[in-house]
């Protein structure tokens, strides 16, 4: 079978202006990802649109593909489906360090897509935005119920610190 992620472009590079939409659906596997975050059996879902310039092809679109991970506060299973925008250049003669080359008059869209999916699946996820995580004493899920563990001595004095770690704790980034 052809491997769909190489697009004949031969077309599109003769008329430099000209448009073609890409719709696709591959799996993880097809796209040579090896990383625990993703399952290779799992859909890969392409919608690209190819805009032809007179030494390449510009490509924009996006990727979408489920991702798996554990919580970095309470180790549950995190997980979701990634929608990762792709904006890229495909170039003859690779002049753009951020370039991908057209081999010939063919795009080889796997390293792209590989490279996308790999660069935003989440490196240390949470399983929900406001997950309370462990206990660090006893290591009860605190998102199923409290403990019994002491709760740490409260002083007056400590309240500025309390207030700014409550406000850091706000500001903890989701992925
Ligand atoms: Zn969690
Ligand atoms: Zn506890």
């Amino acid at each position: 079978m052809a491997n769909p992620l190489r697009v004949q472009a031969a077309e599109l590079l003769r008329r430099p202006g000209s448009e073609k939409h890409l719709d696709l659906e591959v799996t993880v596997d097809d796209v040579g990802i090896d990383d625990d975050r993703f399952r290779p059996t799992d859909p890969v879902r392409v919608h690209l649109r190819l805009e032809a310039l007179t030494d390449g092809i510009v490509v924009n679109g996006e990727v979408v593909a489920p991702w798996h991970g554990t919580c970095r506060r309470c180790a549950a299973a995190a997980g979701g489906v990634l929608h990762s925008e792709v904006h890229e250049l495909y170039q003859d003669v690779v002049t753009d360090p951020d370039a991908f080359p057209l081999e010939g008059d063919q795009l080889d869209l796997e390293p792209m897509v590989r490279e996308v999916l790999v660069l935003d699946a989440p490196m240390s996820p949470l399983c929900r935005d406001d997950c309370a995580g462990l206990c660090p004493q006893c290591g009860t899920d605190l998102n199923s119920g409290s403990c019994s563990c002491d709760a740490p001595p409260s002083d007056p004095r400590w309240g500025a610190l309390d207030q700014l770690r409550a406000t850091l704790d706000e500001g903890d980034p989701t992925d």
